[in-house]
């Protein structure tokens, strides 16, 4: 199977969110489906809560079934399951299944370690919109001391080659960092020569979810992504055609993103909020139902990025440079 238009997908997204006009409708949704992982990366802003008294506070399996059923009947149409690795909850693959038959597309973020060929061929079975792999080195070495997992980039490899033999839908990424910003080009290459896969490129880190902030020291500064960005002519143009975005986005109705109108994100604990870096404010998914959440509560939680005006182009660059240097020294880890 071939890789999916990106741009008709987003172009009947976004002409389903003109349709809405002023109204909101959670079209989007990213689900941390759990914080627990095999690997320990150091960059991971979700690692603090992979232990074994968090896990138990993770939702239950038929909580997450029936959220999934009340996502659907609010109009949801594409989910983004992520982790943690969400391959590490034993059950989900049934979570996986059931939310491909409610009719959702699919994106899965996993780390590539634990896709067995049992696993690649469910994936088969039911495929997704895309699979998304985060590989973070080139060398045993690199990427092993990045996840903290011996083992870990050969495993990787193995789940990579199980879902292309299988033609599966794939996207490679890399977070960019001090500790392998050297290698972005080079994992970018080795990416473009898999029949069929696409490369991103990352630069956005998040804090850690318990407020630590001993990543710091890896976190790649805005001069030095600039510049891996300026050497390849395919991150030139996608950092211009997020901008182009963006600014259409804010002259259309003034906000920087859909937040709490068109996405919505559900953490491990099932607490929906307006986006995985704003959890300020949560409603309880255990207790309410989706619609009261998204529709009642979401538009009242505090968001940093409902600007009434739009910037310029240089008070946005300003403002990207402050929110950057301002943030808590964390480097995102954009589990997995
Ligand atoms: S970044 Fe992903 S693979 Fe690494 S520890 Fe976090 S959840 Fe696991």
């Amino acid at each position: 199977m071939g890789a999916p238009c990106a741009d008709s997908r987003l172009g009947f997204l976004g002409r389903l969110r003109d349709a809405c006009g002023s109204g909101a409708l959670p079209l989007l949704g990213q689900w941390e489906l759990t914080c627990r992982c095999n690997l320990n990366c150091v960059m991971c802003y979700t690692d603090p809560f992979n232990t074994p008294g968090r896990i138990r506070r993770e939702l239950a399996t038929p909580e997450i079934l029936r959220i999934l059923g009340e996502l659907r009947d609010a109009g949801c149409l594409e989910l983004c399951l992520t982790g943690g690795e969400p391959l590490a909850r034993p059950d989900f693959i049934g979570i996986y299944t059931r939310a491909k038959e409610l009719g959702f597309l699919l994106t899965l973020f996993t780390n590539g370690t634990l896709i067995t060929p049992k696993v690649a061929d469910h994936l088969k079975r039911y495929t997704p919109r895309m699979i998304e792999i985060s590989f973070h080195g080139m060398t045993r070495a690199s990427f092993d001391g990045i996840t903290q997992g011996p083992g870990s980039y050969d495993r990787c490899r193995e789940g990579i080659r199980l879902l292309l033999e299988r033609g599966l839908p794939l996207t490679i990424k890399t977070l960019g960092m001090t500790v392998n910003r050297d290698e972005v080009r080079e994992i970018k290459a080795w990416a473009g020569g898999l029949a069929g896969v696409q490369y991103q490129f990352g630069s956005v880190l998040r804090p850690r979810l318990d407020g630590a902030t001993d990543a710091d020291r890896i976190q790649l500064p805005v001069e030095e992504v600039r510049r891996i960005e300026r050497a390849d002519a395919q991150f030139r143009a996608e950092r211009r055609l997020q901008d182009r975005r963006y600014r259409r986005s804010l002259r259309r109705d003034g906000v920087r993103c859909g937040g709490g109108r068109f996405r919505f994100h559900i953490d491990a604990y099932g607490q929906l909020s307006l986006c995985s870096e704003n959890r300020r404010q949560g409603y309880d998914l255990r207790s309410g139902s989706f619609r009261e959440g998204f529709f009642a509560a979401l538009p009242g939680f505090p968001c940093p990025n409902r600007c009434p005006a739009a910037p310029t182009d240089a008070e946005r660059d300003t403002h990207a440079a402050q929110a950057l240097a301002a943030r808590p020294q964390t480097v995102p880890g954009g589990p997995p």
